[in-house]
């Protein structure tokens, strides 16, 4: 590094803000110290870029990047903390201060989002060519409040005040068609640094703009209206993150943005080959992997095809050889309501070149079905058009090399149930690859007190790069090292509880097991269930006020779609309960409930690294891996969970001594589904029909929204669906046990801490440097490309 922040930090600040550094805001600081960063890797950007173009690249088109804060990342990997810290103090600020000015790029969900993003820091990490592709949404997932223990949405325009992290590419626009539009798409491109390396990376999102910035004759005449109709009608575009999770929802304005970065992205891509390796585009494949996160960029298949052959005139047969060797698809889930179908209609009225491509795509796929002797019926439903609707997993299904699972549960089921034809059919093409998360973010750069202690403990920081180096050190827990492992949690929680008292007006005690359930609501999750016990719990309490309760707090971070009315039910309940736990004098002496609002990257580094217990309580089955899971397990938290997903793969990596596992499991499911009777359960197990009852007795109120009652009804009456479809009563029992053994385990601390130590230690298989390296190998055949 030739650049040296102590003297460009000032400099740019003082550019930001035309003040004195000293005289700057916070925020003006936030922006000069980020482009201070900027400027220090903008040689070696360049150069990986070069280098990454002119060879075999992985492509990562993905709807969704859940980045959060950029800045912190940045100054960790680059390993320019300590020098940010006293650039700043130089003029008066605090670097943790500054870093609170900057708000999470939150354009993407929840855990698919947080991979993408997860995975792009491996990839630079690891000097992999491989660029990310998305949208830069005006407004990214809503910003989340409680009123009156209800959710309520908020529009998140962070770029708003200008955001260093982007780079405009006017020059590297490119123009999208559909038939009733024509827009330009221009190139954000988002630096992606590694840790310990020169290589920077790129993410590309694209916004939508329209074609002339202003059609003075329009704006001039009666059409003035009619001029910014269109222009609002591009912009719509890349206005908004849907904010649904797993759930999917068919708007036209979904499918446009959808082939707007794909085919953008594609026209670039296609472009570069040519610049480097002519007009043949014969060997397109041999340069370029395309990895579909989930079905929402499936689009570029039909759109592959139009390119190749309408614009560089290959053959039918020849470009869908190249597209069957370019692009490999990631299943996220099996939940049938997350399967993306559009009415063909929406296609013929968006692009009916696509829509042709797509008719010829089905026709030869039923032919090739045919021929391989499976009968009509299956083809039928295969066929990537049927039913007036077109199937996106099935196009990706036929046109993908690779087909992959994101934990080995998970591809055990899309084998032998969601996609079990194509598997029939295609083994070959079937693989798993557990997902990871980054430990540099989430180990870190979130928790330096135990990020020293691993330098300590392994004389170096070679474990930020190589996660697998801690297993080496499980033995290494002495006396000290575990003393020391209790004074990081506990400072942490210190920390962690100051931070909740002032964003929440909670008072916590660090010294009571933290309890902690993050992540997106969904009745899949089972929110319920944990709340369910913790109300469950306190009438145990107020029944026996000399019951033996270890100190505990509830920790909840969840954010519902905005339309799904029961998850929003939950997160009334809980605030429910948090009222009614809290307020009692006697009882909050021993429990509290805390519900984070606006839960999102930036809150989840300040959880994890306080949290003792992780909650994964998904009913079996249903969490195709959870990558929360792993984020806690890096940071010491023990698991408390079902056999689900990724969680099976922990439960192996750390012994069942070390992980609280309950419940019924995918196996057992169908028989116990069979013989199920909610009612039975709620009448026999003692304590849930007092639970259930007090939704409606009077005990905790929903504000006459009904809520409650429909809650309640969900467990115990069947109506368009069966009651309790995910088997909250069934699992309550074995949860409720394995949860009371888990706080009272927590007094030996000793013991505790041990079984910590062996989770951190025994993490290394979930970075996603393994996954990325997995994938590198095994699907996009790339070996990494250092710059220097
Ligand atoms: C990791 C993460 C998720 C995914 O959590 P799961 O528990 O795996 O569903 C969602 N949101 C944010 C902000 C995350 O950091």
């Amino acid at each position: 590094m030739t650049q040296n922040l102590a003297s460009t930090v000032p400099s740019q600040v003082r550019a930001v803000s035309g003040h004195p550094a000293g005289a700057s805001t916070e925020m003006e600081v936030w922006q000069g110290l980020s482009a201070a960063v900027v400027d220090a890797i903008a040689d070696n950007w360049y150069a990986t870029e070069q280098r990454y173009r002119a060879g075999r690249m992985e492509h990562y088109f993905s709807a969704e990047f859940l980045m959060g804060r950029a800045l912190l990342n940045n100054l960790t990997n680059l390993g320019l903390v300590d020098e940010a810290a006293k650039a700043v103090d130089s003029f008066g600020r605090n670097l943790s201060d500054v870093l609170e000015q900057e708000p999470d790029a939150a354009l993407g969900n929840g855990g698919l989002g947080r991979l993408a993003a997860c995975f792009l820091d491996s990839c630079a990490t690891l000097d992999l060519p491989v660029a990310g592709y998305g949208i830069l949404y005006r407004y990214g997932l809503f910003k989340q409040l409680f009123s009156d223990g209800f959710q309520t949405e908020h529009p998140d325009a962070w770029m708003e005040e200008g955001y260093p992290f982007v780079i405009r590419r006017e020059e590297a626009q490119r123009i999208v068609r559909y038939n009733d539009l024509t827009v330009r798409a221009i190139p954000y491109d988002m630096p992606i640094t590694g840790y310990g390396t020169k290589n920077v990376g790129t993410l590309r999102l694209w916004k939508a703009e329209s074609m002339e910035e202003f059609d003075y004759d329009a704006f001039n005449s009666q059409r003035f209206t009619d001029a910014i109709v269109e222009r609002e009608r591009t912009a719509d575009i890349s206005r908004v993150l849907y904010p649904n999770d797993t759930t999917y929802e068919g708007k036209l304005l979904r499918v446009r943005q959808q082939y707007f970065f794909c085919s953008a992205s594609l026209q670039e891509i296609v472009e570069n080959y040519v610049t480097h390796h002519g007009e043949d585009l014969r060997g397109f494949s041999d340069y370029n992997a395309i990895q579909l996160n989930d079905t929402h960029p499936v689009l570029a298949i039909p759109e592959l095809m139009r390119i190749l052959m309408d614009e560089h005139g290959l053959g039918w047969d020849d470009a869908w050889a190249e597209v069957t060797k370019t692009f490999a698809y990631t299943n996220h889930t099996v939940l049938a309501e997350a399967l993306e179908t559009w009415e063909i209609s929406i296609f013929e009225r968006l692009f009916p070149r696509v829509l042709e491509i797509i008719y010829e795509i089905d026709r030869r796929f039923r032919l090739d079905l045919a021929e391989r002797g499976v009968d009509e019926g299956t083809i039928d439903y295969m066929s990537p058009v049927h039913g007036g609707m077109v199937h996106m997993a099935w196009i990706a299904c036929y046109a993908s090399y690779s087909i992959n699972g994101v934990a080995a549960l998970h591809t055990e089921i899309i084998k032998r149930d969601t996609l079990k034809q194509w598997h029939a059919i295609w083994p070959e093409r079937f693989n798993n690859k557990t997902n990871g998360v980054t430990p540099r973010r989430w180990l870190r750069q979130c928790n330096p007190r135990l990020s020293a202690l691993l330098d300590e403990v392994t004389g170096s920081d070679e474990w930020v790069r190589d996660l697998s180096i801690l297993a080496q050190y499980t033995d290494a827990a002495d006396e000290t090292v575990l003393d020391r492992l209790a004074q990081v949690k506990h400072a942490n929680k210190v920390d962690f509880a100051a931070w909740v008292a002032a964003r929440e007006g909670v008072e916590i005690d660090p010294d009571a097991v933290f309890d902690v359930q993050i992540k997106r609501l969904h009745e899949y999750k089972r929110q319920l269930l944990n709340a369910l016990y913790i109300l469950d719990l306190y009438f145990r309490m107020k029944e026996d006020p000399t019951l033996e309760v270890p100190k505990r707090v509830f920790i909840f971070g969840a954010k519902a779609a905005p339309g799904y009315i029961r998850a929003k039910a939950i997160i009334k309940l809980i605030n429910a309960i948090a009222e009614l736990v809290n307020n009692d004098p006697v009882v909050s002496q021993t429990i509290k409930v805390v519900f984070i609002h606006n839960y999102n990257v930036s809150p989840a580094e300040h959880i994890i690294p306080a949290a003792d217990v992780s909650e994964q309580i998904s009913m079996a089955g249903k969490e195709a891996s959870g990558t929360s899971n792993m984020k806690f397990m890096m940071n010491g938290a023990l698991t408390l969970g079902t056999l689900d997903g990724a969680n099976v793969e922990i439960l192996d990596a750390v012994g069942e001594d070390n992980a609280y596992i309950f419940g019924a499991t995918d196996d057992e499911l169908p028989t116990l589904r069979a013989s199920y009777d909610p009612v039975a359960t709620y009448q026999t197990v003692p304590g849930l029909k007092r639970v259930l009852d007090a939704l409606t007795d009077g005990t905790l109120h929903d504000n006459g929204s009904g809520w409650f009652a429909d809650l309640r009804r969900s467990l115990l009456e069947p109506s368009h669906e069966p009651a309790d479809v995910y088997y909250v009563l069934g699992d309550f029992a074995a949860y409720r046990e394995a949860k009371d053994r888990m706080a009272a385990d927590y007094a030996d601390q000793r013991a505790w801490q041990r079984k910590a130590w062996i989770n951190i230690t025994r993490s290394g298989r979930f970075s996603s440097d393994r996954t990325i390296s997995d994938y590198a190998r095994e699907v996009w055949k790339l070996t990494p490309e250092p710059i220097a």
